[in-house]
């Protein structure tokens, strides 16, 4: 059952690929040149991922949700996690705060080598709208940097720590860095400790589609919750996507 819902969910996105495939082609044989936020030649539209400075969820019709994890990595509860991801085969996306970054590269590049995406999730997990334009700009390269060193990957994406960002930070911050920042569609306040039940209810009741699930992977009772959350979430037909896959299916 779970296997012929997520089979048919992959061929569309294969279609899906190949749809977004042939408009590259056309850019790159000259078509569509001028065409807003589309760099011919290459497979990314100008600016980075995306067309939005920020998505909180994706807007289409398919059964997809990008489960996210944050503040991590975690020297126990992110390999508990990522065990449970690799049972499922589900892909996931952890924005990783750099500090913790620099402290695991070894739970970095088991992340990376598993087929899960990592976003940018600031070194100093401050405020950002409390922080100057420099002070940001140097925060997020650091990350970059960090994240880059520990696993040899590039963030695409920023989560601004507790979702505090302004419209102006979101518009430069994807011009300099083509970062869309991104929030969520479900937040089950897995921080405020409400009972691991409590939190897979929550995860799974708020999965629509394009949603983008927030979690915290530095909380044992959140990883409790997964198991449940993740087979809950795909018994609804659902298929787990990373947050750049979604957006690569914006409508
Ligand atoms: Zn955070």
């Amino acid at each position: 059952m779970t296997t012929s819902c997520q089979t048919s969910a992959e061929s569309k996105l294969a279609k899906r690929g190949e749809v977004f495939m042939s408009k590259d082609k056309r850019n790159a044989a000259g078509e569509g040149v001028g065409q807003p936020g589309w760099n011919p030649g290459s497979s990314l539209p100008r600016g980075g991922v995306g067309r939005m400075t920020s998505y909180s969820k994706v807007s289409t019709t398919m059964p997809v949700v990008a489960m996210t994890f944050d503040d991590g990595p975690h020297p126990t509860n992110t390999p508990r996690l990522l065990d449970m991801l690799k049972q499922r085969n589900i892909k996931a996306t952890f924005f990783v705060v750099g500090s913790n970054a620099r402290r695991y590269p070894s739970i970095m590049r088991r992340i990376v080598a598993e087929g899960h995406e990592i976003g940018n999730h600031t070194v100093s997990h401050g405020k950002m709208t409390s922080m100057s334009q420099s002070q940001i700009r140097s925060d997020l390269n650091n990350a970059n940097q960090i994240i880059r060193t520990a696993c040899g990957v590039t963030p695409r994406t920023v989560r601004p720590p507790y979702g505090a960002i302004t419209s102006v930070q979101k518009t430069w911050i994807k011009a300099e860095f083509g970062f869309p920042s991104i929030l969520w569609s479900v937040d089950p306040e897995d921080w405020k400790k409400p009972g691991s039940s409590v939190v897979a209810s929550r995860l799974i009741n708020g999965a629509k589609p394009g949603g983008i699930l927030l979690a915290h992977d530095i909380h044992a009772p959140t990883i409790d919750a997964m198991p449940r959350a993740l087979d809950g979430i795909k018994a609804k037909g659902y298929q787990f996507v990373t947050v750049t896959q979604l957006i690569g299916l914006e409508g």
